[in-house]
Order: structure tokens, then C-alpha cells, then sequence
């Protein structure tokens, strides 16, 4: 049922906790996880000498993060593959699963710039909303009582 599993991450703690949960799955179900980072550039149109070296301080981020679940990957004998991309992160996250033949997205509720106490972060939102593939959203243990 799960061939292939996305784990988009952004290098958060959130991120590195759905990537534990992606390789307890893939797993059980000899499954290939796929570490995708995106390199937010919707502002990189923005007139400022500092664009450049912003985006490359971001794909220094990104293969950090893919290689850390890369690193997961081979702890629990799970093959990783990484990719940094450039875009809007929901939408490469969304077109990655697609052209891919993914089967399920694997992502954290939050990652490294939302406020704790919002619901769910913007990232993870519009996935949800959008994707046709099931999305499971992984809340940090710490963050996961709300009143109802
Ligand atoms: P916001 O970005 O809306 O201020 P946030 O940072 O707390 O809030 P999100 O950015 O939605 O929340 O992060 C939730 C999850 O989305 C992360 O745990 C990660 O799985 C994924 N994610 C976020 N940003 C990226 C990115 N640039 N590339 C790949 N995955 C990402
Ligand atoms: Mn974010």
C-alpha cells in the first residue's frame, strides 16, 4: 500500500519527529522515503543584494536537513532519497508527490518559524487542503493537548 513515502522537512524538531514516523512505516512496509527541503524563494524577488547569499545559507539548511533523514534512514535500513528544490513549499511539496508516484506524505504539525499555538502550520495547511495523497501530521508530544 506505501511504495513511497514523502517527508518534506524543513529541519525542525516537528520535521525530524514525522521522519521517525515515516521510517517506522517504511519499515514495516519496505517502503523508499523521499527528504524533500524547499528553498521558500517567493521572496526572492525582492530587490536586495543579500537574495544570493540568502538563498544559499537556505540550501546549506535544506541538505542539512535531507541528509540528517538520510542518516535516520540508515539507522533503521531504510532507504533515503534527498532532494533540495526551489519554489513555494506546498506547491513542490504537492507536485513532488505527483511526479513521483508518492503514497503518502509524511510532515510535522509545526516547524521552525510558526508560533507553538496555532493549530497547524501554514506549510502543512495547504498541503492538507490540497493534496490528493493522505497527508499524516505529526504532532510533537509536547504540543499535542488542546481543549476541545
Ligand atoms: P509557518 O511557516 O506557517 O509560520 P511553521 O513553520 O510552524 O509555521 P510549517 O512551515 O507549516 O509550520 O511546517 C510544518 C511542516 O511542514 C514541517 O514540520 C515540515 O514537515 C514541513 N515544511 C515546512 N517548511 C518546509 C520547507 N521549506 N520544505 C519542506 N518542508 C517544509
Ligand atoms: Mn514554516
Amino acid at each position: 500500500m506505501y511504495n513511497t513515502i514523502l517527508v518534506p522537512t524543513d529541519g525542525s524538531d516537528a520535521a525530524e519527529d514525522a521522519a521517525r514516523h515515516a521510517m517506522e512505516l517504511a519499515s514495516a512496509f519496505d517502503a523508499t522515503v523521499h527528504a524533500l527541503y524547499v528553498v521558500d524563494n517567493r521572496y526572492a524577488w525582492a530587490d536586495s543584494g543579500a537574495i544570493p547569499v540568502l538563498l544559499e545559507t537556505l540550501e546549506e539548511t535544506g541538505k542539512e536537513a535531507t541528509d540528517s533523514i538520510k542518516e535516520l534512514g540508515e539507522r533503521n535500513g531504510v532507504t533515503v532519497t534527498t532532494t533540495v528544490e526551489h519554489g513555494s513549499p506546498p506547491r513542490q511539496i504537492l507536485d513532488h508527490a505527483a511526479e513521483h508516484g508518492i503514497d503518502l506524505i509524511v510532515m510535522g504539525s509545526h516547524g521552525r518559524t510558526g508560533l507553538e499555538r496555532t493549530l497547524i502550520g501554514s506549510v502543512t495547511e495547504k498541503t492538507v487542503r490540497s493534496s490528493s495523497t493522505p497527508v499524516l501530521v505529526v504532532k510533537r508530544s509536547d504540543n499535542a493537548v488542546y481543549t476541545v
